[in-house]
């Protein structure tokens, strides 16, 4: 169990050991923070594995903005611990994930099956007090109201799935990377057999995707990704083609494999470049679908006429457009069998003091996910 920092007059908090950032672009620093209990709707949750993922490497640098003292990390799986009043889906000693986005279930875009866009999101991430604080009791940020590279975390119900004897350290994945990327293809682009497929960047999301797309049976999957060493694992994923920009004009040779170009195509880098290449290499009718997060202010320029004459497309799918507590239940399944291989996407795995190192590591060419252990469990 858990032990509880009592002070007076307060709610008792818990002290869990996170990696902490100070300011953008500085090192991780391990401290005893105190986390909130479980209010109504809560559940604390110990955890046991936490991915590393671009998004984090993106505040972790100050891509993206996040007000610090933080912490960051959102692609968690846990054992849950306790739970706040009302909460009723899941109990203690549940192994479940956790996604970035809670949804109410309720609101427009909850009912017609958009949780991702749920439009009580805020609400539900809303508390009286501060998740986090520091040993002092002033608040710490935790990302997506989340905060995962600590011992324990405290969310939403909604934001949980159970997932059964699955290993946390490929489980994890689930809750961010395979949860976009085959969102992705199963809502966003609702890839079937009669679709041919490319995929640039091939990362976590990129391999979700050809993982995904193999699962549904698109005819060709075109993996394009700049490490020879990530194009090998995408071939044994599921890609049947795998290109490296850096040596093939990358729109040519797509060309050269299906003549007139692809029906889906997927951007999961973040870049515009990689957004404009992904609807080049569409064929009329075509859909490209961008994941990757991007600073604030970019732009992504595109051929209007390819657009007009050839009625292609090109979308945002924020998470992939997931659809996470009824994707999880065929999404386990697919592991389980085998046909997903999540033990293939980790690539790494590391103890909570190793995270700065994980972080260097993730610029490695043959990285697919780092993820972070938890195993000793909690300090007492
Ligand atoms: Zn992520
Ligand atoms: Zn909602």
């Amino acid at each position: 169990m858990i032990a509880r920092h009592v002070e007076e007059d307060t709610m008792p908090r818990i002290p869990v050991c996170a990696a902490v950032l100070t300011a953008a672009g500085q090192s991780l620093r391990i401290e005893t923070l105190l986390l909130d209990e479980p209010r109504t709707g809560e559940v604390l949750v110990r955890t046991a594995a936490a991915g590393l993922c671009h998004s984090d490497l993106h505040y972790l640098t100050g891509v993206l903005d996040i007000p610090t003292p933080a912490v960051l990390g959102h692609e968690v799986a846990g054992v849950v611990e306790s739970v706040g009043d009302g909460v009723r889906r899941v109990k203690a000693g549940d192994r479940v994930v956790v996604t970035i986005t809670p949804s109410c279930g309720q609101c427009a875009s909850c009912v017609s099956g958009y949780a991702t866009r749920c439009e009580r999101v805020s609400e539900l991430r809303k508390r009286s007090e501060p998740l986090l604080t520091d040993t002092a009791g002033n608040a710490v940020t935790s990302l997506g109201a989340i905060g995962a590279f600590a011992e324990a975390v405290v969310v939403p119900e909604s934001a949980l799935a159970v997932v059964g004897d699955l290993d946390p350290i490929g489980a994890c994945l689930l809750g961010c990377c395979i949860s976009t990327g085959v969102g992705a293809v199963m809502h966003g682009a609702a890839v079937s057999p009669a679709d041919t497929v490319a995929v640039i960047g091939c990362g976590g999301v990129g391999m979700a995707i050809i993982q995904g797309a193999r699962i549904s049976g698109a005819s060709r999957i075109i993996a394009l990704d700049v490490s020879p060493g990530k194009l090998e694992l995408a071939r044994v994923l599921g890609a049947s083609d795998v290109l490296n920009p850096t040596v093939d004009n990358a729109r040519d040779a797509v060309l050269s494999i299906v003549p007139g170009g692809v029906t889906r195509s997927f951007e999961a880098v973040g870049r515009p470049e990689t957004a404009e290449l992904a609807f080049s290499l569409l064929a009329p009718g075509g859909v490209a679908t961008v994941l990757g997060l991007m600073p604030p202010g970019s732009r992504i320029g595109l051929d209007a006429v390819a657009l007009i004459e050839g009625d292609r497309r090109i979308q945002g799918a924020y998470m992939g457009s997931n659809r996470f507590l009824a994707d999880l239940g065929p999404l386990l399944e697919h592991c389980r069998r085998g046909s997903f291989d999540l033990d293939a996407m980790v690539t790494s795995v590391i103890d909570l003091e190793r995270i700065n190192e994980g972080f260097a590591a993730m610029r490695g060419p043959s990285s697919i996910r780092t993820v972070v252990s938890f195993a000793e469990g909690i300090a007492a």
